[in-house]
């Protein structure tokens, strides 16, 4: 039961080759961490599945529905990937439970109590829910990701995107991060991250890939790469 499947994806940004045939399955569950060089194509791939960028060759399918090249697939790919960005991407003007409920209530049509019920109960689950009066300008950075990934939740998405959700923080917050992730991986979910972490590749992860030049060039459980101490 694959939830993430890409064969044989090509993407080229104008004549740049960025993504080169690439295959790669995620079962439901499964935690799998992308790792390699600056450049290597890691964002691209998940931006790929997203449908934040097209591919234009090969067959992309989220959760069985094929994100095919021609676009369509867009909007219902949208509603089942929850996706946390590096720099956080909040509303700066809109408070922490603001951010959550938002776009269910608006794009979603959510009525607001049941939202905010959603919104409350996921704040609590990453533990900020005594912040969700407060500004994301007004929070630490450890806080801002666990207000992201509380939002993306709010979608009860079948997979979470992660695109090195951890590089912009300093290195006390990366691990209430990491934490919440950790919990997240307990629970079942289905993750993709971008990540250089390794506390998150020995922990959480079952499989790593290694991307080189647009290529999956190795792919291995965490254990064959870190041998125990
Ligand atoms: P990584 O996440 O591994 O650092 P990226 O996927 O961000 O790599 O980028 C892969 C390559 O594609 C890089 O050479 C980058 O400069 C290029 N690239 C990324 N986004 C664009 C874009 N929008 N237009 C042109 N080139 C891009
Ligand atoms: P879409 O048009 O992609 O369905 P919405 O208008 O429903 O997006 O977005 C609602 C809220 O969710 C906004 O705050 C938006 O920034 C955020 N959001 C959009 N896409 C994602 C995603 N894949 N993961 C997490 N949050 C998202």
């Amino acid at each position: 039961d694959l939830v993430v499947e890409l064969e044989a994806v090509d993407k080229w940004y104008g004549d740049y080759h960025a993504l080169r045939r690439v295959t790669l399955g995620v079962a439901r569950g499964e935690r799998v961490a992308i790792c390699g060089p600056s450049g290597s194509g890691k964002s691209t791939l998940i931006r790929c599945v997203n449908g934040l960028e097209r591919h234009q060759r090969g067959t992309i399918r989220v959760d069985g529905i094929a994100l095919d090249a021609a676009g369509a697939g867009l909007a219902a790919v949208r509603r089942r990937t929850g996706m946390v960005f590096q720099n956080f991407n909040l509303f700066p003007h809109l408070t922490v439970l603001d951010n959550l409920t938002l776009g269910p209530i608006y794009a979603g049509g959510e009525p607001a109590a049941a939202a905010e019920a959603r919104a409350l109960a996921l704040l609590d689950r990453v533990g900020i829910a005594d912040q969700k009066d407060k500004f994301p300008g007004q929070i630490s950075g450890g806080q801002q990701q666990r207000v992201a990934i509380a939002r993306a939740l709010m979608r009860e998405p079948a997979v979470m995107l992660f695109d090195e959700p951890t590089s912009s923080l300093d290195p006390e917050r990366v691990q209430e991060v990491l934490a919440v992730m950790e919990e997240l991986a307990q629970a079942g979910m289905t993750m993709l991250v971008v990540t250089h972490e390794m506390g998150f590749m020995r922990r959480v992860a079952d499989l790593v890939v290694f991307m080189d030049q647009g290529e999956i060039v190795e792919a291995a459980p965490p254990e064959l790469f870190f041998t125990a101490p």
